[in-house]
């Protein structure tokens, strides 16, 4: 599957899934904006290593999603850098856990801010020109907890509902159109956010690392085996060929079972 010629603009792609949907738009030839947190020196050396490994034009913007000036500097930065933006992969995301009457508000309003509304603001500030040329792709990292709940979650699970239920009036008003949008749904992906959470548990229950990732994993995903962030990028690659042209709106569970329950 090629996307040569293809702008694709990755939200949250210093690290963990949004990296690995990054690269695998690359390997198929689509020119890449990374955009994130981290070391610079550490961001540079992935930048560069991409663009020698692909052949493909890799640049980077630290755009705040946070901020709504900020992603609409990141859509107008990647048009002039790079020519355009037709695919669009709103990934960033953060986590904080907290019972529902000690959740800090604003923790509350952090999240509801990067994981919902930075995928309203980049989409109504990239559709003008997708719907112009006819042709887009967007994209919208959501998780299990975007169509399940968990205990201690309430701002990530609101804020992922809300992002399938973006996701689903963007793909209505666009379905007469070459754009689609659909959102992938994750189960437990081994990447730093979710480290954070083995620890976390690890010190809370008393027990080895090991012993928490086994706990963790056992409670809610039958296949006891984490999805890859190689494994997002593919299906992502595929969401964005002519093959997906007709899968519009979905919520798309890459999950070893956990919302088979
Ligand atoms: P991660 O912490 O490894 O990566 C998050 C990325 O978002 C980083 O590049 C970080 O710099 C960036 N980011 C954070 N806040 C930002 C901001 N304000 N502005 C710009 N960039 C910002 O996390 P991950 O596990 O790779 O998560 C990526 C997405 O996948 C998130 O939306 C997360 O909710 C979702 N997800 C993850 C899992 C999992 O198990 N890891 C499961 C379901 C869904």
């Amino acid at each position: 599957m090629r996307l040569d010629d293809c702008v694709a603009v990755v939200t949250g792609s210093t690290s963990g899934i949004g990296l690995g949907i990054a690269r695998a738009l690359a390997s198929a030839g689509a020119d890449v904006m990374l955009n994130g947190f981290g070391d610079a020196d550490a961001i540079e050396a992935i930048r560069r290593q991409m663009e020698d490994e692909h052949n493909v034009r890799v640049a980077f913007n630290p755009a705040d999603l946070a901020e709504p000036e900020a992603v609409e500097a990141l859509i107008d930065g990647t048009t002039r850098t790079l020519g355009r933006v037709d695919i669009l992969v709103n990934n960033a995301g953060i986590q904080f856990t907290a019972p529902v009457q000690s959740f800090p508000a604003d923790r509350w309003d952090a999240i509801l801010a990067v994981n919902l509304s930075a995928a309203f603001h980049s989409t109504r500030f990239v559709l003008p020109q997708m719907l112009e040329r006819n042709w887009g792709r967007i994209v919208n990292v959501a998780s299990v907890h975007g169509l399940v709940a968990s205990t201690h979650k309430a701002a990530y699970v609101a804020a992922k509902h809300g992002l399938i239920g973006l996701t689903k009036v963007v793909a209505l008003e666009t379905a007469p159109t070459g754009v689609t949008c659909n959102a992938i749904c994750p189960g437990w992906v081994l990447t730093p956010l979710v480290q954070r959470q083995i620890d976390d548990l690890a010190t809370r229950a008393g027990i080895d690392v090991d012993s928490a990732q086994r706990q963790l994993i056992g409670e809610k995903q039958p296949s006891l085996d984490f999805a890859t962030p190689e494994q997002i990028g593919a299906l992502v690659v595929f969401l964005c060929s002519d093959a997906a042209a007709q899968i519009r709106g979905a919520a798309l569970p890459v999950d070893g079972a956990w919302l088979a329950q």
